[in-house]
């Protein structure tokens, strides 16, 4: 039998390497490389010009958390824009909050919607969900072209910053994003590793922080993702998601999310509080 690996290039110095059972996928779109391994310890994985996305075993810390937090923060979320995000892990657990009405998912690659509908259900599954919006677009031009005070929450659930994902990590793009959101509006991004992107985090935070009144970086623990500590920042117009009052909630089934973990992620190792000085 064939002893199949596949390797990450993290860094110019760090590989992440998995043991894979076997390529369910492959194919290059217009905008990249589209792949689906199975692998023998995360179950398959998503993984995009050799940069993995999701994987079924680990998704629901990614996806919990960049979801539930901004949208237990805001007390009343309708209406809610992901840019990126066409796996649909991230709509399947916007959709758990009953307010919820309509979700826009702007992804820039059809193929990534087509290939997760197909390989990848347990992920994609709600993007059927008739409060689902799928647009096909870049979300740089989506969000330029908006007019103001559309959404409640948008979470820029992106790839890398290279490429077509570049431009969603600049203080235009947050502009733009700022006039999108209602008068208490929630923006988060995920933002990278605090280990191996500090200058990106620091610039991406310092942005964030001189357009949004409230400024939040919290961290996740992510086993496929570059160091495995994930962060993700927060823009808010109003509500403060540290301060939130979660005691009176309808709870939602999470497999990482939990209250207290609402609060506790956004208390910084001293490292990552020095990127935020
Ligand atoms: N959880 C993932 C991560 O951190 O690696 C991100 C998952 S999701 C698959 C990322 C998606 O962002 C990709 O499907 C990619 O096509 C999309 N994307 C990249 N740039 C974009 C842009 N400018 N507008 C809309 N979607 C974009």
């Amino acid at each position: 039998m064939l002893d199949l690996w596949f390797t990450e290039k993290q860094t110019k110095n760090v590989n992440f390497t998995c043991r894979i059972a076997r390529t369910l996928h492959t194919e290059t779109s217009k905008f990249q490389n589209i792949a689906v391994l199975e692998t023998e310890e995360f179950g398959k994985m998503l993984v995009l010009d050799g940069t993995v996305q999701t994987t079924v075993e680990d998704e629901f810390i990614y996806h919990e958390m960049i979801t539930h937090i901004p949208l237990y923060t805001h007390p009343n979320p309708k209406m809610v824009l992901v840019i990126g995000g066409g796996d649909g892990g991230t709509i399947r657990e916007i959709l758990k909050h009953p307010s919820v009405e309509l979700v826009v998912l702007v992804e820039i690659d059809e193929r990534v919607v087509e290939v997760s509908k197909m390989f990848l259900p347990e992920i994609s599954s709600a993007l059927n969900d008739k409060r689902v919006r799928v647009n096909i677009n870049d979300g740089i031009e989506y969000v330029k072209n908006l007019e103001s005070n559309n959404y409640d929450v948008i979470i820029v659930d992106s790839t890398d910053p290279v490429g077509p994902a570049e431009g969603l990590f600049t203080l235009d793009f947050y502009k733009h994003v700022f006039k999108s959101l209602t008068d208490d509006g929630i923006l988060i991004a995920q933002t990278e590793s605090p280990f191996f992107n500090r200058s990106l985090i620091k610039r991406v935070y310092k942005n964030i922080s001189t357009i949004f009144p409230i400024a939040k970086l919290f961290l996740a623990n992510i086993p496929t993702y570059p160091s495995g500590l994930w962060s993700f920042t927060i823009g808010s117009k109003k509500y403060d998601p540290v301060s939130t009052n979660l005691q009176d909630k309808y709870d939602i089934d999470c497999k990482y999310y939990t209250k207290e973990l609402h609060r506790s992620c956004f208390v910084l190792p001293k490292f990552v509080q020095e990127l935020l000085k």
